[in-house]
């Protein structure tokens, strides 16, 4: 029993990065030298190995993505998880985890094992897959939790939807104790964000469109953590994205709760004026994008360690969807390619966050966060390394996607911080 990451085999990378910046803030590792890479590990003789000018780049630990969506089975059209893994992998991802909300929906340990299966043929980065906490998703009945975790689940979710009905988490919560996963958990109170499409505040009243309240967030996990404190089980806050929430957050772990949580990179960079802009449905997510002040107080709590770790919710979705009334449009947007020039942009640039902290925050903490193992740049680690441009600019679009979609919020900026080669599970899985 244990999560099951998969990955496509292939040749071993063997290389030398010269000069470069070594940074690994959890291993206490900065500073300027040779990387070697031997036979997919970190370390040995240089000899002989293909030589690359890193001079002037940094090379930290690769990122790990506890949250994205794949698409897989069933909307191959939006991504498959060889595209996926690979838009992963330009985003300097080497880990990342999937959400089942699939169709079907992860719920049997058969469609895991066909995932499981197509993951080790197809996924350049390591997938890990995240089965559903109820059947189909319907919020009702336990999936076969054990059974699950046998066949190599990474955790439970059942994300898209909350599971509205508290006796049911309680039960999950029981179960969370026996297979020892994390429960990741969508956080919405359904009858607070109703017909909801966007944050509900100034924007949304003078654009007349329906709100989703920062309330209908924050009351669902001040319930899990209770119960979750009650049954002594772990859980995972997906996307916070309201100031409340983090606020819940910090007092539950205040109590000693086994509660951990993430956010996203629109969260951390944008505010709900985004909406007002010419292509509003970019902009539309679930959680939706807050208010100033919210996206303040979500980077203090990143800071400060009360939110663990980011994710991207990396949700495909083809432009025909979106490019329709607001109203209409699906929830989600992309976001492997863009999450470190993002917040490296809006975060580090602006002096609001160190980049040491950066990539603990994108890599340890995140894998801490599902229980995974920690990318690292230690000798004798298997290599899994991103490699950093720090002052190329690029305006996000413009070169194209991996990914099979192009939803993106960031599309038409321009982000500083450029991925230029991940090894990922000992493999050259992104050259630029
Ligand atoms: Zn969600
Ligand atoms: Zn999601």
């Amino acid at each position: 029993m244990g999560p099951r990451l998969v990955q496509r085999p292939g040749p071993a990378a063997s290389l030398v990065l010269r000069g470069v910046r070594v940074l690994d803030p959890p291993a206490g590792i900065d500073e300027v030298r040779d990387l070697v890479v031997r036979e997919g590990c970190i370390g040995g003789s240089p000899e002989g190995l293909e030589e690359i000018d890193a001079a002037g780049l940094v090379a930290v630990p690769g990122f790990v993505d506890p949250h994205v969506h794949l698409r897989t089975p069933g909307r191959e059209d939006l991504e498959d998880i060889a595209t996926g893994s690979l838009a992963a992998a330009a985003g300097g991802f080497v880990t990342i985890v999937a959400m089942p909300n699939t169709s079907p929906v992860v719920d049997t340990a058969s469609v895991l094992q066909s995932l499981l299966e197509r993951g080790e043929q197809e996924a350049v980065v390591r997938v890990g897959f995240l089965a559903a906490i109820t059947r189909g998703q319907s919020g009702a009945e336990l999936t076969e939790q054990v059974e699950l975790a046998e066949a190599g689940a990474a955790g439970f979710s059942d994300d898209g939807h909350p599971v509205a009905d508290a006796n049911v988490m309680r039960r999950a919560l029981q179960y969370q104790r026996i297979t020892g996963l994390p429960l990741v958990l969508h956080e919405e109170d359904p009858d607070l964000s109703g017909e909801g499409v966007m944050h509900e505040g100034g924007v949304a009243t003078r654009l007349g469109l329906g709100g989703i309240p920062s309330i209908s967030e924050s009351v669902a996990v001040a319930r899990d953590a209770a119960l979750a404190e009650y049954e002594g089980g772990r859980i995972h806050i997906c996307h916070v994205s309201a100031a409340e929430t983090a606020e819940e957050i910090r007092r539950a772990k205040e109590r000693g709760v086994r509660i951990t949580a993430e956010v996203t990179p629109h969260h951390l960079a944008l505010n709900d004026d985004a909406v007002e802009s010419l292509d509003p449905t970019r902009h539309k997510m679930n959680p939706p994008l807050r208010e100033e002040s919210d996206r303040e107080a979500l980077i203090a709590a990143l800071e400060d360690g009360t939110l663990d770790c980011i994710a991207t919710d990396h949700a495909p979705h083809a432009a025909d969807e979106k490019d329709v009334p607001f109203e209409e449009a699906p929830f989600g947007v992309t976001g492997l390619e863009t999450a470190f020039a993002a917040c490296h942009t809006h975060l580090v640039r602006t002096g609001r966050m160190s980049l040491e902290l950066l990539v603990r925050r994108m890599g340890a903490d995140a894998a801490a966060a599902l229980g995974l193992p920690a990318p690292t740049l230690a000798d004798g680690a298997v290599a899994d390394v991103a490699l950093l441009d720090l002052d190329e600019r690029a305006v996000v679009g413009d070169e194209g996607f991996q990914s099979r979609s192009r939803n993106s919020a960031f599309l038409g900026e321009e982000l500083v911080g450029r991925v230029r080669l991940t090894i990922a599970g000992g493999q050259i899985a992104w050259r630029l």
